[in-house]
């Protein structure tokens, strides 16, 4: 990779030249794409889509789709957005020239799209041209109590389909656009974010597939794309082996399958994580370091159920735990295919991934 030389390199090549598990990245934008290649990253595992919608010239078009009365309103809004999220995977799909690109759907609660603060309303209202009280009165009818529990993931695009028809459109326009333009071969990966439950998964799919076919056959050309889901949920493991009917690969998301195997808020950890460690209650922050006895045993339960359902389902992580050695080591024992982490641990997992072949092959 152009990123690394000398030893370091070298000691990189002969770790890739040991190890059985891939190693993909989890990158938003072309810069972090272009980095994680350099550092020899053969893949995108994770790309978060929602962190392009908070882009200057997006987030009023997302708050005026967020705020649409209408399907027509919120239509026209995504309109909008469409050759914005199309130029952002062109560029993606053109930085990881036709190495495969995992594209998740929006995934978190609406209301973090809009403002909080008294201060912020007035200018954000004006802005998508709505009054300050019908801002705050969409506002309000967002809050949850939970919202990690809450309407999120494949929840908001069951509830708003239109979502996922622009997003799947944006995709398959960018990969067939850059196919007919700059000859590079795209094969999209087209993930749906926290399924608990099969109907979920196949209610998404038929409109991410029903969006894609469409578009295919409107301009007459081949592509292959894949449709796949995040197991995060711990549900979704205890169920893999029917979740794997519908999905040709599944993507560990270990976050949130620690937070809800756990029970433990993601975002409220610290209160009382710190002394948890301090007294010896858990040996590892499991945000950080993989729980292989419980969360760990959801993972290998859902890769072996998934894998025996279906013989070519590919399955990685792309949780945190995906760029932690001692979580690598895990997750080759129990046959992932791949483990997705942030650019800059790309260089550590290639050389966990060629520990842990050694070390698990005694
Ligand atoms: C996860 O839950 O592990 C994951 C990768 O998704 P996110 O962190 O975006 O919830
Ligand atoms: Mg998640």
């Amino acid at each position: 990779p152009q990123g690394l030389e000398g030893p370091v390199a070298e000691l990189l090549t002969w770790a890739d030249e040991i190890r059985r598990l891939g190693v993909r990245t989890n990158a938003d934008v072309p810069r972090d794409a272009k980095v994680a290649r350099d550092f020899g990253a053969e893949g995108i595992g994770l790309c978060r889509t929602e962190h392009m919608f908070f882009e200057k010239d997006r987030i009023p078009k997302v708050r005026r789709m967020i705020v649409a009365k209408t399907k027509e309103q919120r239509e026209a809004a995504l309109a909008e957005l469409l050759p914005l999220q199309k130029e952002d995977f062109k560029g993606l799909f053109r930085t990881m020239k036709g190495l495969p690109v995992t594209i998740r759907l929006i995934d978190p609660p609406l209301h973090e799209f809009l403002p909080h603060e008294e201060e912020q309303m007035k200018e954000v209202a004006e802005q998508i041209g709505i009054t300050v009280e019908e801002l705050k009165s969409v506002v309000e009818q967002l809050h949850e109590l939970n919202p990690m529990l809450g309407h999120r993931g494949c929840r908001l695009t069951i509830t708003y389909p239109e979502i996922a028809v622009m997003q799947t459109k944006a995709i398959i326009g960018a990969a067939i656009e850059l196919k007919r333009e700059e000859n590079i071969d795209v094969i999209p990966e087209i993930m749906i974010p926290l399924v608990g439950h099969i109907n979920e998964l196949k209610y998404v799919k038929k409109v991410v597939v029903e969006t894609a076919e469409q578009l295919i056959k409107e301009v007459g050309i081949e592509l292959t794309y894949k449709v796949g889901t995040m197991i995060e949920i711990p549900r979704a493991a205890i169920t893999a082996d029917q979740i794997a009917q519908e999905a040709e690969f599944f993507s560990f998301g270990t976050n949130d399958l620690t937070q809800m195997t756990f029970g433990f808020s993601r975002d409220d950890v610290g209160k009382f994580l710190p002394e948890y460690l301090e007294k010896g209650i858990l040996e590892h922050d499991p945000f950080k370091s993989l729980d292989w006895n419980g969360v760990g045993q959801l993972v290998k339960m859902g890769t072996e159920k998934g894998k025996a359902a279906r013989k070519d389902l590919k399955v990685g992580v792309c949780g945190e735990h995906g760029g932690d050695p001692r979580s690598i080591l895990f997750f080759d024992a129990v046959g992932l295919d791949y483990v997705s982490c942030s650019p800059y641990r790309v260089p550590v997992a290639r050389i966990a991934a060629a520990q842990a072949t050694i070390k698990n092959r005694k």
